[in-house]
């Protein structure tokens, strides 16, 4: 700011001097006669024309300000792109002609900020809005960066067209290229939905609210993949809506229920206890939880089902140890709206004070993106949990960003092998040597490393010939309903006992 004043003063003081000058030089010419008179002309020419291009400079200068002003005001300052405003701006004054409008995000972007943080983040988004601008202009396109990782390409000519179809292509591709920053490899994958103007919509809102809706159907599609808008996105939006009321009056009808699942020790081959795995009673159906989680952790019914789920667990332990005098140990799915909720440790300190269940039979199943989300705070809660005495362990291992790091500071009990690792290692080399190597990085750690889904008594073998410590899956036991559980622990004891 003063650098700034003090070269204004110096360049005024400078004008001033010169114009000083020409008038002096001016008076001087009216006195003068001859040669004296013409020399005075030249030098007075001389000062003039010095006053000139001092002032064209300064009106130079002036316009670049300006020009670099207002470029600010219209781009992001993070990846130089234009921003949502400019978009808006642009959407408003399209000429009637068809375009393209394509909203995306980026896929897990929360996750690897949580997993290598905002500083990473940052990076990473200025390295792919260059990619995207770059795929985006070679076919004729405009990007736009609308906020955190979410981006807008305007394209000329219509959704449906061969041109958008290679446009689309080029920018998956670019996008895709695993993306090399401090010595992580991350791959990154967009999800994308695209509307047509005028078609579907003249107006720059409805545009945007159905571009919104073919965004969100390519994320619940599991991102990495493009949406279309149809008419019938919209109905799949009021169709989520029926459900969700549905839901809702679900939780208050006690429509909802547990199965329990067994899991098997490795070491002694008997029963150690049972994941808790909820269904949903509608009509006649039982719907299971893939088709109603994702709805509940939107809507954050998820909050209240969660805590019905954890009374229920207590109940149910209580009534099981009470009648076969066993100790067993529950395990419960954590979702990561649940786990953020504020609610969560003061709902499990009351129950557990309210039940006086033993806290080391109750383990909280957490995936590792719930974990590496924000880190730091997940430790500070993880750990006032374990001092609860409960038990915790990471759910689907080795399907989300572990970083290793973080994964020695979380204090964690049992290490839960994705299914997808189990389901193909005796037939895929890789995948049997992932599963050895988190066997041997579980018990590294200290923890206690259990395989999901395995079906098969070559899997059961292959696993046992590892050290691998406990399984479960349709081989050992299918989910049960509890009065089956029951009967499945009864079977297990006299097992035992013989
Ligand atoms: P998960 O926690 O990984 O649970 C394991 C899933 O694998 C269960 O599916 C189970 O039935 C299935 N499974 C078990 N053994 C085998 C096998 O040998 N082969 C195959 N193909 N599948 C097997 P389910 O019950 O449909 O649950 C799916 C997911 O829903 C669970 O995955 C969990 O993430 C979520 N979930 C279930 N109950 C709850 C809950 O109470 N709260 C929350 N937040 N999520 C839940
Ligand atoms: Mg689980
Ligand atoms: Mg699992």
């Amino acid at each position: 700011m003063s650098t700034a004043w003090n070269s204004r003063r110096t360049a005024y003081a400078l004008l001033v001097c010169l114009i000083a000058a020409s008038v002096a030089l001016s008076v001087l010419i009216e006195r003068s006669t001859g040669a004296g008179m013409t020399r005075l002309v030249h030098l007075f020419d001389v000062v003039a024309l010095l006053t000139g291009a001092f002032l064209l400079y300064h009106v130079q200068a002036r316009f670049r300000v300006e020009q670099q002003l207002a470029y600010q005001a219209g781009h992001d300052p993070l990846t130089g792109l234009a921003h949502r405003r400019s978009f808006e701006a642009r959407l408003r004054s399209l000429p009637a002609r068809p375009h393209t409008v394509v909203l995306g995000t980026i896929d897990r972007f929360s996750r690897i900020v949580g997993g290598y943080g905002h500083g990473f983040g940052d990076r990473m988004i200025i390295g792919l809005a260059r990619r995207i601008q770059h795929a985006a202009e070679e076919c004729g396109g405009e990007v736009y960066r609308l906020d955190g990782a979410n981006f807008a390409i305007l394209y000329q000519g219509r959704r449906d067209s061969p041109e958008f179809d290679t446009a689309i292509g080029a920018l998956r591709a670019r996008a895709g290229q695993p993306y090399v920053c401090e010595s992580h490899e991350v791959f990154t994958t967009l999800s994308l939905g695209a509307v047509c103007y005028p078609q579907d919509g003249a107006e720059p809102d409805v545009l945007l609210r159905n571009a919104d809706a073919a965004l969100q159907a390519a994320r619940q599609a599991g991102g990495d993949t493009l949406v279309r808008y149809s008419e019938s996105l919209n109905a799949q939006a009021g169709q989520r809506l029926d459900l969700e009321a549905q839901l809702r009056r679900a939780v208050e009808r006690g429509e909802l229920e547990l199965h329990y699942q067994p899991q098997q020790s490795l070491s002694h081959g008997g029963l150690i206890g049972f994941e808790a795995l909820i269904r949903w009673r509608r009509g006649g159906d039982l719907v299971a939880p893939g088709h109603f989680i994702p709805l509940a952790e939107e809507s954050g019914l998820i909050v209240s089902i969660g805590e019905w789920v954890l009374e229920e667990v207590c109940r149910q332990l209580s009534v099981w140890q009470a009648d076969s005098g066993r100790r067993l140990v529950i395990a419960v799915n954590i979702s990561p709206r649940q786990f953020a909720a504020p609610g969560f440790l003061p709902h499990i300190e009351a129950l557990l004070a309210a039940t006086h269940i033993d806290p080391s039979c109750i383990e909280l199943e957490i995936t590792e993106g719930v974990m590496m989300e924000n880190a730091e705070s997940a430790i500070v809660l993880l750990q006032r949990l374990r001092a609860l005495g409960l038990r915790l362990s990471i759910d689907d291992f080795g399907t989300g960003f572990s970083s290793l790091a973080y994964l020695s500071r979380f204090p964690i009990d049992k290490l839960k092998i994705d299914q997808s690792f189990v389901r193909d290692m005796g037939t895929v080399k890789e995948q049997s040597a992932i599963v050895q190597a988190t066997i041997g990085l579980g018990h590294s750690l200290g923890m206690t490393v259990i395989a999901e889904g395995v079906e098969t008594e070559a899997q059961r073998a292959l696993l046992h010939g590892w050290q691998c410590d406990e399984i479960q899956g349709y081989h050992y036991s299918r989910p049960l309903p509890a009065k089956a559980a029951l009967n499945f622990l009864h079977g297990s004891m006299q097992l035992r006992a013989a």
